[in-house]
């Protein structure tokens, strides 16, 4: 892992895939006696009463084989990790379908690389363009540009600029269909355009319209849906029935390796049967006052 510092922001850099790293601190996870990995493999949970049985069991059916037949397995205790949320809106959990989990959503993802290196008129990470952003002058509907080759240095074999526009997320929630990628491309270009003042032509790009990646939360979503969730779990699984990741705990990288330390230590530990993954959001959540003329000069600017 490589770090970076820009103002005020700090980048993680993965050199390899997050497998790796798994490998390089556990080994191979398939060669353990007690453990067994299966990719390509689709799950289904299946609902134990709670006073019939104290296990779930899980099914695992090879995606690859059209006709294989599921693989039954019984658990003490399962944490679901689905960054979409399914499976958790398929469970019988009464309590939990009254409440509203919050749709992922599309993103549409353009890539460009431009010969010149010189480029951007600024340095840095790249910028978010906040919701309060009126139409016009966001009509491409963007979320944001990574300067890539600013922020992740050193990869590549030849010099230039990377940059990665994002468009759409909650305001593409209304269309029936997201734009092609050719249009996202066209966006993308037009608003490098406007805000940067880039006219170069790419000499590479790549678009891909990633659909119900990632999941947006609503204002209130801890209090009216994370806490209720938990004390539905709680009820019906005593802690037989775990969460974790991107739908629950932030959508970071950062924030979902944290709460799957969190999870396994949790999991692992003697009071496992009164937690769900979200029993800190039951919890009223408490806020820090901070007075501006107390924080370090370069925080305040
Ligand atoms: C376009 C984009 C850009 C991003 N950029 C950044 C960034 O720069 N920095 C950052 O920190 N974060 C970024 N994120 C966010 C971050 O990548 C994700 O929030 C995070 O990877 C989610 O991790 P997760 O483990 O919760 O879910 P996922 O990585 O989605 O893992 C869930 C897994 O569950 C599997 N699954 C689902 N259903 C089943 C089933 N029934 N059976 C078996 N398996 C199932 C899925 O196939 C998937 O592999 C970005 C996200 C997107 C979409």
């Amino acid at each position: 892992m490589r770090y970076g510092h820009f103002h005020s922001i700090e980048t993680r850099e993965f050199l390899a895939s997050l497998l790796d790293i798994y490998h390089i601190f556990f080994g191979s996870p398939r060669e353990a006696p007690n453990r067994s990995v299966q990719s390509n493999t689709v799950t289904q949970i299946h609902v134990t009463p709670k006073d019939t049985n104290n296990s779930q069991v899980v099914n695992t059916k090879d995606l690859d084989k059209d006709n294989s037949t599921a693989d039954s397995a019984l658990y003490d205790q399962v944490i679901l990790t689905t960054g979409s949320g399914a499976l958790l809106s398929d469970l019988a959990l009464p309590r939990i379908h009254q409440f509203t989990v919050p749709p992922s959503v599309t993103v549409g993802v353009v890539n460009l690389y431009y010969s010149n290196p010189n480029l951007l008129p600024v340095s840095g990470f790249g910028y978010l363009i906040p919701q309060s952003i009126p139409f016009e002058q966001n009509p491409e509907l963007a979320l944001g540009v990574v300067f890539d080759s600013d922020a992740v240095q050193g990869q590549d074999s030849v010099p230039g600029t990377k940059l990665t526009v994002m468009l759409g997320g909650h305001w593409w929630n209304s269309f029936s269909s997201p734009p092609s990628e050719e249009q996202c491309l066209d966006m993308a270009r037009s608003l490098l355009k406007r805000h940067l003042r880039i006219q170069d032509e790419p000499v590479a790009t790549n678009v891909v319209v990633q659909k119900h990646c990632i999941p947006q939360y609503p204002v209130g979503y801890r209090k009216n849906v994370l806490a209720p969730i938990h004390e539905a779990l709680l009820k019906e699984y005593q802690g037989r029935l775990k969460v974790c990741g991107s739908r629950f705990h932030g959508v970071g990288v950062n924030d979902c390796i944290r709460a799957a330390a969190d999870i396994a230590e949790t999991a692992s530990g003697p009071e496992w049967r009164e937690k769900t993954g979200l029993e800190r959001f039951a919890k009223a959540q408490e806020w820090a006052t901070l007075q501006p003329s107390k924080m370090p000069e370069d925080v305040r600017n």
